[in-house]
């Protein structure tokens, strides 16, 4: 472990999983890109006391593409991940989130696990598509690995991000194509003000997320019951969605929560159309 200390803040380089874990459970909080995490001030918020960066460690940084799953570690950029999904079938959208996030060099740096672990960053463009693709979310505490799936991560993460590292996310093979869908706004600083990203897994079954409306991401669940066993047009999806829109949108200084609500049912008609082009968006 390397570590330096200065007479306020301490600074550590894990080598492995387990030191960082230690380092977590001893109070530190983790640096992954620090993309976030240097703009704390700006909220507001404290800069950590005393970090554990991630960067030495290196099975954090691989994307495995095996025959039944992929596994993506958590130090994974999103370039890196967008690279690493290009022309996989069924993985369009979550390459369409990684590639549209943000500019290119806030990408080479900015993680797959800094996105999952911003708590308070409702705009997160990797939460949607994951939860689309239905994700499971693997971390590391103090009495061992643990494995959830990505909705009960986000419900817990608040409580399980005291002291755990996240450390892999988990995809089932079984999604025939994905699109991912944002609305950005120049006012915005070009963060979306509203996602949706859409799945549809080989036995049909589509799923739908929104991001950046309400404070969480979630899965649009009337839409999804609505949508089952049904081949429908992109605007067929639309009407579907207005009917079936229970979101609250939050307000922010640059969008009013019912702009944010209303633009919902065009965005699925957007990503219907996109999925069945063969995905993206
Ligand atoms: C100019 C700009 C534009 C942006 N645009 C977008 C955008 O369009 N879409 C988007 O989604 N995001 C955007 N972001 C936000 C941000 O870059 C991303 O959310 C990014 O993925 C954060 O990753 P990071 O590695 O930099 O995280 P960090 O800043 O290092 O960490 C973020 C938080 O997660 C915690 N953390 C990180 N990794 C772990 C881990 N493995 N285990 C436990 N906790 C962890 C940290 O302690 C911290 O609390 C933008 C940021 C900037 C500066």
């Amino acid at each position: 472990m390397d570590m330096r200390d200065g007479p306020e803040r301490m600074f550590l380089s894990a080598a492995t999983v387990a030191e960082a874990v230690a380092a977590r459970r001893a109070g530190a909080a983790v640096l992954a890109g620090g993309t976030w995490t240097m703009r704390d001030p700006r909220r507001g918020v404290s800069l950590p006391e005393s970090v554990v960066a991630l960067s030495r460690i290196a099975e954090l940084q691989r994307v495995e593409v095996l025959d039944g799953e992929i596994r993506i570690g958590a130090s994974v950029t999103h370039a890196a991940l967008a690279g690493a999904l290009s022309g996989l079938a069924g993985f369009e959208g979550l390459a369409a989130a990684a590639t549209g996030a943000a500019n290119p060099a806030i990408r080479r740096v900015a993680t797959v696990g800094g996105n999952l672990c911003a708590i308070d960053f409702a705009a997160a463009d990797l939460v949607p598509a994951l939860l689309a693709l239905d994700a499971g979310i693997e971390l590391a505490l103090a009495d061992g690995p643990r494995l959830l799936p990505i909705s009960d991560f986000l419900r817990e993460r608040s409580e399980l991000l005291k002291t755990a590292l996240l450390t892999r996310v988990i995809i089932r093979r079984d999604v025939a194509a994905s699109a991912h869908v944002r609305l950005p706004l120049r006012k915005a600083g070009d963060y979306p003000v509203a996602i949706v990203s859409i799945a549809q897994s080989t036995d049909g079954a589509i799923r739908v997320a929104v991001g950046s409306v309400e404070p969480v991401a979630r899965r649009w669940s009337a839409l999804e019951a609505e949508l089952a066993g049904k081949a429908l047009t992109p605007e067929e999806a639309q009407a579907l969605a207005e009917k079936t829109n229970d979101f609250i949108g939050r307000d922010g200084i640059e969008a009013e929560g019912w702009y944010r609500r209303e633009v919902l049912p065009a965005l699925v008609r957007r990503a219907f159309a996109a999925l069945q082009k063969g995905g993206a968006a």
